[in-house]
């Protein structure tokens, strides 16, 4: 083993992000070590278990599931999937209901082209075009080779290629927002089926991607759930050599003469290393772990301008119904309003687990609403006391409950009522800004945030995390754990390819 093998990697965050930096630390030949300051590893990826049922709170769609998309090859790298792992048998995207009508989002095209058309020949032109769009939105990738600021020019002609079909898509949908989109449609249900998805104010090629990525296959739901699959990755890890301690709260980057040379742990003891990767959330590197001064201009931008780069998170329940959801998937229809957060809600959804038999027990199903909530939710529900809190949660549990039995009036005297948490507890779980549990939102005319993951002023401290690139997600998190090593490979002049 030369100098450069033995060094030490100390990752911040057991993440997807710090999972993925552990394992291609351990890759390029480095030692690592993983500081988590939970007692379970995976952070947002998560799931947990109530009353004898499992509630799988992350993946809706893993994009990266193809074997011809390169980002699969990192999903594998990581032990997250491979050629033998079963997905979810889903049919579609998303169902949603208006006075007594339905339609669906189904993954094969051509069955929801049809199914539109007949249901609102009206509206024949827009639902041809965003069919057309979806189907060139497919080509859509996300760079996983290598940084793009480290990509050269047949990098990019490569990229181009594969992505040869997303310009239509961004002329076409680039520069207006979902509640755009929704009202070019005549229609009113589908006026409100296309903006149920995602807030108004997201950029309508983001939703068109995400229904594209369902409907290449390039999206599926491995079974078992999010949690599996993030102990799946803590397991190769492991038996790749690295540690991860648990429980293990940092409370700042040690910096010495404009480097870092370790982390300080919560007993104020110090454990050096050679090189330094934060994969929390950014809103806690800058001015926890370190001090506030290193933030980058464009991330603090982001930060100050709530309007162009707002956050999302949720108000989520999950319930235990009798098993009679399977192939429903998830139904937007319209409720009673009920005030969440800081905004009153007249659109509500659930979302049947029927696909995995495994969260249930027999002749059960776990069902989830999640209502979208804004920062400005975060700043209500982080303004109540405990004991507001906690009778908040109560009395909107109730108020939900009501609802789902007014929408499936079958459920009544059968529906169990697991859980239910807020976009506190995102922040409370994970110290997420505002309880955000994707990155920056690409609203219409934004500059999309995307930060090198290099800490101007501080050497030997790389960047990893969903907040490095909007719209975040797993598949930006493990992509900047595997940047975060190719950059300290760079860093030593030695081949990033790994
Ligand atoms: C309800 C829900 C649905 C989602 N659906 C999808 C989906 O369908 N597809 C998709 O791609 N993504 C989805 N996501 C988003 C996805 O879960 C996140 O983008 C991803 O998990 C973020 O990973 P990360 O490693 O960047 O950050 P995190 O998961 O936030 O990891 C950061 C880690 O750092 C730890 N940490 C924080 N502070 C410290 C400290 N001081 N010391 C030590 N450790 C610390 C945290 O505990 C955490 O484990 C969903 C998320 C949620 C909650």
């Amino acid at each position: 083993m030369n100098n450069t093998e033995s060094k030490k990697v100390i990752i911040i965050g057991a993440g997807i992000a710090g999972l993925s930096a552990g394992i291609y630390a351990l890759k390029a030949g480095y030692k690592a070590e993983i500081y988590e300051k939970n007692a379970v590893p995976g952070g947002e990826c998560m799931g947990w278990n109530r009353k004898g049922h499992h509630i799988d709170n992350c993946i809706h769609w893993l994009t990266g599931t193809n074997p011809k998309d390169n980002l699969w090859n990192v999903w594998k790298t990581v032990g997250a999937i491979d050629e033998n792992t079963e997905y979810a048998a889903e049919d579609r995207f998303y169902s949603s209901r208006l006075d007594g009508k339905e339609v669906t989002l189904w993954n094969d095209l051509d069955k929801t082209r049809a199914e539109l058309l007949a249901f609102s020949p009206e509206d024949a032109d827009v639902i041809n075009k965003f069919i057309d769009h979806v189907e060139y939105a497919k080509s859509c990738v996300i760079p996983s080779r290598k940084p793009m600021d480290m990509m050269g020019v047949k990098d990019y002609i490569e990229m181009g290629k594969d992505m040869a079909d997303m310009p239509k898509v961004m002329k076409e949908y680039g520069k207006i927002n979902c509640g755009d989109l929704a009202n070019s449609f005549k229609n009113p249900l589908l006026k409100k089926f296309m903006s149920d998805y995602l807030p108004a104010d997201y950029t309508a090629y983001s939703f068109l991607v995400s229904y594209a990525t369902m409907a290449s296959g390039n999206g599926n739901i491995p079974l078992k759930g999010s949690l599996a699959m993030t102990l799946r990755i803590v397991d190769r890890f492991k038996k790749m050599g690295g540690i991860l301690h648990t429980n293990a709260p940092i409370n700042r980057i040690v910096i010495e003469n404009k480097k870092a040379i370790g982390i300080e742990l919560a007993d104020g003891s110090v454990v050096k290393a050679d090189e330094v990767i934060s994969a929390v959330d950014t809103s806690f590197l800058f001015g926890h772990l370190i001090d506030d001064k290193y933030m980058p201009k464009d991330l603090r931008n982001a930060y100050e301008n709530r309007t162009a780069y707002p956050v999302t998170s949720g108000f989520q329940m999950a319930f235990s119904i009798k098993d009679d959801f399977s192939g429903k998937g998830t139904i937007f229809f319209d409720c009673e309003p009920l005030r969440i957060g800081d905004n009153t809600l007249t659109r509500m959804s659930v979302k049947a687990y029927a696909y995995d038999k495994s969260f249930a027990p027999e002749g059960r199903t776990v069902l989830q609403s999640n209502f979208v909530q804004t920062d400005i939710d975060y700043e209500y529900w982080a303004s109540l006391s405990p004991e507001e809190y906690k009778s908040k949660k109560e009395e909107l549990s109730q108020e939900v409950l009501r609802r789902v039995i007014a929408e499936f009036p079958e459920l009544e005297g059968d529906i169990e009522i697991l859980d239910c948490w807020t976009p506190v507890t995102y922040n409370r779980y994970c110290n997420a800004y505002h309880g955000s549990y994707m990155g920056f939102v690409t609203t219409v005319g934004n500059k999309q945030m995307r930060f090198k993951g290099v800490v101007k002023g501080v050497k030997n401290l790389y960047v990893a995390g969903q907040w490095v690139m909007s719209p975040g997600g797993l598949p930006i998190a493990v992509v900047s754990g595997k940047f975060a090593v190719q950059r300290i490979l760079k860093s030593e002049g030695r081949s990033i390819e790994i």
